[in-house]
C-alpha cells in the first residue's frame, strides 16, 4: 500500500526523467519506448474495458491496451496515465495483466479498490503535476480576477464563474484533461471549490 506522497515522488521521478514543455501527455511515446512497453489501440464495444496492462510471458515487454472508442481526448489520456500507474507502481498482476473498467478509471479519484485509487492519483500527478498547475492557475487567476483574486477561487453562480470557464478552457487544454479531472485536481490541492448550481 502506498500514500499519496510516496505516489507523488515516484511520479516526480518519472517527470524529472522525461522532462518536456507543455503536457506531460506529449510524454507518452518517449517512456513507452525507453521502458520497452508497447501501444496498442483496440476497437472494442465492450464497455467494460477501457484500459489494461499485460506482461508478456517472458516477463521482458509490457503492453498498454487502450479502447480505441473513448472518443474524449481527457478521458484517452487519463487512461494510458492510469495504465502507466499500475506499470510504474509495480502493481501485482493477475495472470500478468490488470484490466481496467470504466468505473475503476475514474478522474474523480473516488474509488474503492485501493490498486485502481493509485493508478487514479497517478494519472492526476502525471498529467498535471502540482507545480505546473499551481503556477498555471494563480497567474490565470489573478489576471482574469484584475488581482483582487490571488490564492483560491470559490466558482458559484456569479461573476467567479466566468473566470472559472477562462482558466476551464485554459488548463484543459493546455493538460490535454477533461474538466471533471481538472476540477479533482484543483480541489485536491486547494486551488479551488465548486458550488455552482447544475
Ligand atoms: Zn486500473
Amino acid at each position: 500500500m502506498k500514500t499519496n506522497s510516496e505516489i507523488e515522488a515516484i511520479v516526480n521521478g518519472v517527470l524529472t526523467k522525461y522532462q518536456k514543455r507543455g503536457g506531460s501527455y506529449k510524454l507518452f511515446e518517449d517512456i513507452m519506448l525507453e521502458e520497452g512497453i508497447v501501444f496498442k489501440e483496440i476497437n472494442s464495444a465492450n464497455q467494460n474495458f477501457v484500459g489494461a496492462l499485460t506482461k508478456g510471458n517472458t516477463g521482458q515487454k509490457s503492453y498498454i491496451f487502450i479502447n480505441g472508442n473513448i472518443d474524449n481526448t481527457g478521458r484517452r489520456h487519463f487512461t494510458i496515465a492510469h495504465e502507466l500507474g499500475h506499470y510504474f507502481l509495480a502493481h501485482q498482476l493477475k495472470d500478468n495483466s490488470i484490466y481496467c473498467s470504466n468505473t475503476d478509471i475514474a478522474e474523480e479519484g473516488n474509488q474503492f479498490d485501493p490498486i485502481e485509487r493509485e493508478a487514479n492519483y497517478f494519472a492526476s500527478c502525471f498529467l498535471m503535476p502540482e507545480e505546473k498547475v499551481k503556477v498555471a492557475f494563480l497567474s490565470i487567476l489573478e489576471n482574469r480576477s484584475r488581482k483582487k483574486i490571488k490564492d483560491f477561487l470559490l466558482v458559484k453562480n456569479d461573476y467567479t464563474f466566468g473566470i472559472w470557464v477562462l482558466i476551464r478552457d485554459e488548463l484543459t487544454k493546455r493538460y490535454g484533461v477533461s474538466e471533471a479531472a481538472l476540477r479533482y485536481r484543483l480541489q485536491y490541492l486547494r486551488l479551488a471549490r465548486f458550488e455552482f448550481g447544475r
